[in-house]
This record gives structure tokens, C-alpha cells and sequence, in this order.
């Protein structure tokens, strides 16, 4: 199929025009391209038809380019205005704030020509010097280039999630769909995600593929089959798609949810037991099909439950599955209370109230106002004077509002010589004691690991938040001593947060493992800091999940009274 090839000329003869300052001819280009390659039909035979004026968007004109490139393997065109454009100048355009003129300018006053040109200029602060450029702009382009490259890269589920609901519940309307799973690390609620496997039961395949290609949003048709195709969204997510039977789907959901460990292990099962399994089903040594169309089927006859996909990393979830005896992880409707939330006393966008009434409306018993200590002065930190007032105000609301117990937190800065941010005269007055590091990451595992120990000392601490300081697309985890801040966490009763913001999810599902392994509970918090980020606890329950906690585990499946009781506190 030459179809995306013959796109893909067009979209660049778009870019070159554009830059080159030219009206309508570029939008022109590109639909013919998003026509062309999202099309089921292929190019050559309609070409041999004669009827390639019947794609939309292709007039006379395109049309004889068309023909030119089947038939020579090249344009003629392009390849003369490509010459008037220099370098990789079209790359430019994919970073966002910069459109053609602004690509140009560039090039005739700084000679970038390629992306990395344009970031070596604007780190060296030439480009606010330029007419109509200025400091933002230069720090715009900076974000854009860093946008585009992470583009490229996995994003976080927190980020992704929410598309692949969209996703499923549009494909889910359709009248020819009916089942819709999105699969592969998405369904096994992965911290990060590379693309969306999205399966689709249909008796139409070809209807669900001539949607899906033509999607609004989708920017480009990577390739289009029968029963599968890949699109790239225009937020820069690839959708690998295939379309299954009905009898199928079970055992293409198994398939495709992976991963490809536990795949792996699944099919040597079936073959041990005489089987044979893949993604249409599970059969037997005359070929027939015994099982295909739920997953739990498949599981059965293969003489073990079916895991949950949060647990199916082969991290030792099939040979307990064989045995009957998978953990009973923590339900998604198991939460109680949020531990971690902000509120506009330090960096939070709401009011305590605000937070109090949508925690109500979630169904929380409790929900803990954690704010930043003092010396976290970007995140406009509390002085004992305003912490104390909070904690006043914590009072009034918790006596208008019945249906809730607002906890009066603190997220106390562990400074770098482990001393706390606020002293136990402080402390001793809040509910929930949380601690964090926010400042000089860079230190030796070992020097590290020693300061949060010391500020685990402090009898008030409750939770130690973010454990690792993980932050996505900014800083790596600080390396340090797990074993031994677990002994600590279970020696104090401190709890390790589970933080579920979507740039952070620290711990990790291997260290909340491990943790439960060595008898330490944990907090999930999702660092609310706008309303709607309360939300996000999902992604904490998942991760939790996926580090194989059960309710017991989790604190925030307790309720107020024993809460007090763990933490060996009067709360009510
Ligand atoms: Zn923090
Ligand atoms: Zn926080």
C-alpha cells in the first residue's frame, strides 16, 4: 500500500509551503494526506481506475502528483521546493509557539536549521533578542521542545488514563461495537504508558477501522488493515487497534493485556497441559476450541484463577493462581479518606471547605489538609502563626459540616540535616504528621538514608510522603536505604505514602511490595492541589494494587476510629 507514503509527501509539500509563507495550498496538502491515508481503499488500484478524483480532497491538481509518484517512485515538485527551504526547518513546526514565520526568522538571523540548533539558541539566550521574540517566547520554545520530546516518550497513567476512557466510551456508542477493552499496560494500571491497545468485539470491522481512522482527533494514520489499524492521536498517543469476534475476545483480552511475561508463562501452561493457546482461543490437540470468549473460561481450563490485571507481571502471581491462592488486593471502593491533600492556605487552589464538600461527595469519611512547612517557600509554606490559624478554621468547618472529619495535617519539610521544619510544640497539636524531602536531593544514598531515619525519630511523624522524590520529566528518585527506612517505618508505625499525583507515583508498585513484605503499612495520598485532582486516588488504589496490597495494608481503608487506634491518637 503506497497510501501512507504518498500521505506522508503531502504533509511534508504542507510544511515546506507553509513556511515558505504561502495561504491555503497547505491546508489543502494536508487533508488530501489525512484523506489519503486514513482511506480503505489502495491508492494503486484506484489509480488504475482511474478514479483517484474520487478521494476527497484530491482535485485535478493532486491527482496528477499522485499518479507521478506511482508511477516514477518520486515528485518532482517536492523535490524543487525542498531546495528552497533549508535543513530540517519543517521539524521546527512541531514545537509548539512556533509557526512558519517564526521558523524562518529563525533560520535567516541565527542559521538554525534543526531542533537541536534551536535549543543550543535559546539556551544561550539569542533568541529574546530577535524582533518579536522576547524572554517568555524563549522560554515557551524551551517548553516546547521539552513537550515534543516527551512526546515521544511513555507518559504517565495518571495522564493517560482519562484519554483511554474517552477512547472507550466513544468506541463503546458505536452500534457496530459490541465489547471494547483498552488492553496492555493500560489495563494492568502501569505507572507509565507507551501506547493504547484497544480491542474492539465487532461484526464490522471494516465500519469500527473507517471510524477510528477518522477520527477528529486523530493526526495521523500510521496503517489501516481489516481487523487492525494505528493511528496517532493529536496529543501524540499511538492507538494500536484490532478489531476481534465476539468468541474471541476473552482470549484476545488475555493476549494483549500481557504482560509478556506472564504471556509467556500462560501459553507453556496450556501447551504442558495439551493445549494450545493464543490470541483467538484456547484449543485442543484436534484443533478445536475450547475456550476463547471470556478470560476466566480460558484460566479455568487451564487449572488456575484468573488474576487480576494489576498482578499479571510473572512477579509469582501464576504459580499462587495454580495453587488457589492470589492475594485479595484492595477493591477501587475500598478508600475511606485522602491523606494528602492541599489547600489554598499554601499551594492548593481551594478553600478547606471546598476540599471538605467534594471529599463529602466522594463518599470520605475523613480527608487530612496537609499544607507545605514553612520552609518550602515556592509552595508558599505555613508559619506556625497561619498553621495554627488553619487549624482553627479545620475546627469551625468540622462543626458546620457533620458529614466529614477534616484532619488538621501538615506536610513537614525534612531539612537537610533531618530536623523537622516545625518543632514538637507544633506537632503535637495536628492530627495526621506527614514528612517530606523538598529540597537538596542531591545527597549520597547514604547521607540521604540518614536524614529521613533521623526525622523518623520524631515520635509525632505519621507518614513519610513521596518516599523517593520521583518527579516525571524533572528529576530522578534519590537513591535509598529501603531495608533499613523499613525497619524504621514498622519500629514507629510511620506509614510510606503511596502518592498518586500523576507526575510522581512514589512509591513504586516493586517498593510497596516489598514494604508489605517487611510488615510496613501505607498511605495513599494523591497531593491534591486543584479540586479535581481528588480524583487520582484511583491511580493510587492501582498502584497499590499492582504492588499486590491488600485492605489491610492500605490505611486508607480504615476508618476514623481505628486510624486513631494505628496511630495511637485521639482524632475524634
Ligand atoms: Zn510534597
Ligand atoms: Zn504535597
Amino acid at each position: 500500500m503506497k497510501n501512507l507514503e504518498i500521505a506522508k509527501i503531502f504533509y511534508e509539500i504542507a510544511d515546506i509551503l507553509e513556511i515558505q509563507g504561502i495561504d491555503f495550498k497547505p491546508r489543502a496538502y494536508r487533508k488530501a494526506a489525512k484523506n489519503i491515508e486514513s482511506m480503505p481503499q489502495d491508492i494503486e488500484e484506484l489509480h488504475k481506475k482511474n478514479k483517484l478524483e474520487e478521494i476527497p480532497g484530491v482535485g485535478e491538481h493532486i491527482a496528477k502528483k499522485i499518479e507521478e509518484i506511482i508511477e516514477t517512485g518520486k515528485l518532482k515538485y517536492l523535490e524543487k521546493i525542498r531546495k528552497q527551504v533549508p535543513g530540517h526547518l519543517n521539524e521546527l513546526l512541531k514545537v509548539q509557539s512556533i509557526g512558519p514565520k517564526k521558523a524562518k526568522q529563525l533560520h535567516d538571523k541565527l542559521g538554525v536549521t534543526t531542533l537541536k540548533d534551536l535549543e543550543d539558541a535559546a539556551k544561550s539566550g539569542k533568541i529574546r533578542k530577535l524582533d518579536g521574540f522576547g524572554e517568555t517566547s524563549e522560554l515557551d520554545i524551551l517548553k516546547g521542545i521539552e513537550i515534543y520530546k516527551k512526546g515521544k516518550e511513555r507518559i504517565p497513567l495518571g495522564f493517560a488514563l482519562p484519554i483511554a476512557r474517552e477512547l472507550e466510551h466513544i468506541l463503546t456508542q458505536l452500534k457496530d461495537t459490541s465489547k471494547v477493552l483498552v488492553a496492555g499496560s493500560l489495563r494492568r494500571r502501569k505507572s507509565t504508558i507507551g501506547d493504547l491497545d484497544v480491542l474492539v468485539a465487532s461484526k464490522q470491522p471494516e465500519k469500527i477501522m473507517d471510524f477510528v481512522t477518522a477520527m477528529k482527533n486523530v493526526q495521523r494514520v500510521l496503517s489501516r488493515g481489516t481487523t487492525k489499524s494505528s493511528v496517532i492521536l493529536e496529543n501524540g498517543i499511538q492507538v494500536d487497534l484490532r478489531v476481534v469476534h465476539d468468541s474471541d475476545f476473552g482470549a484476545a483480552s488475555q493476549y494483549f493485556t500481557g504482560s509478556k511475561e506472564h504471556g509467556i508463562k500462560t501459553r507453556i501452561i496450556a501447551n504442558q497441559l495439551g493445549y494450545k493457546l493464543s490470541e483467538y482461543g484456547l484449543f485442543n490437540k484436534n484443533n478445536k476450541k475450547v475456550a476463547g470468549e471470556t478470560e476466566e473460561e480460558i484460566y479455568k481450563k487451564l487449572g488456575m484463577q484468573c488474576p487480576e490485571p494489576e498482578l499479571r507481571e510473572d512477579r509469582g502471581e501464576i504459580e499462587l493462581a495454580q495453587k488457589n491462592r492470589l492475594p485479595k488486593i484492595i477493591p477501587y471502593n475500598a478508600v475511606k479518606g485522602d491523606f494528602h491533600v492541599h489547600s489554598n492556605y499554601s499551594d492548593g487552589s481551594a478553600s478547606i471547605e471546598e476540599v471538605a464538600k467534594e471529599c463529602i461527595r466522594l463518599g470520605y469519611e475523613y480527608v487530612c489538609i496537609a499544607d507545605h512547612s514553612k520552609s518550602t517557600r515556592i509552595g508558599n509554606g505555613l508559619t506556625e502563626e497561619r498553621l495554627l490559624k488553619k487549624c482553627k478554621e479545620i475546627d469551625q468547618i468540622n462543626k458546620k459540616l457533620k458529614k466529614i472529619r477534616i484532619l488538621r495535617g501538615a506536610e513537614v519539610d525534612i531539612l537537610a540535616n533531618g530536623e523537622l521544619d516545625y518543632d514538637n510544640k507544633i506537632l503535637k497539636q495536628l492530627d495526621i504528621v506527614i514528612i517530606a524531602v523538598h529540597s537538596k536531593f542531591k545527597m549520597p544514598k547514604e547521607e540521604m538514608t540518614n536524614r529521613i531515619l533521623k526525622a523518623m525519630d520524631n515520635t509525632y511523624v505519621n507518614i513519610l510522603a513521596h518516599p523517593t522524590g520521583v518527579y516525571y520529566g524533572m528529576r530522578e528518585a534519590y537513591e535509598i536505604d529501603f531495608p533499613r527506612i523499613f525497619e524504621k517505618a514498622a519500629e514507629k508505625n510511620i506509614c510510606l505514602e503511596i502518592n498518586c499525583s500523576a507526575p510522581r507515583m512514589d512509591l513504586s508498585d516493586i517498593n510497596i511490595k516489598a514494604a508489605i513484605d517487611n510488615n510496613v503499612k501505607l498511605a495513599i495520598g494523591t497531593d491534591t492541589h486543584a479540586l479535581e485532582q481528588l480524583k487520582t486516588m484511583e491511580i493510587g488504589v492501582a498502584q497499590a494494587r499492582r504492588g499486590w496490597a491488600t485492605k489491610k495494608d492500605i490505611l486508607n481503608t480504615r476508618t476514623l476510629k481505628e486510624l486513631g487506634k494505628y496511630f495511637n491518637k485521639i482524632i475524634i
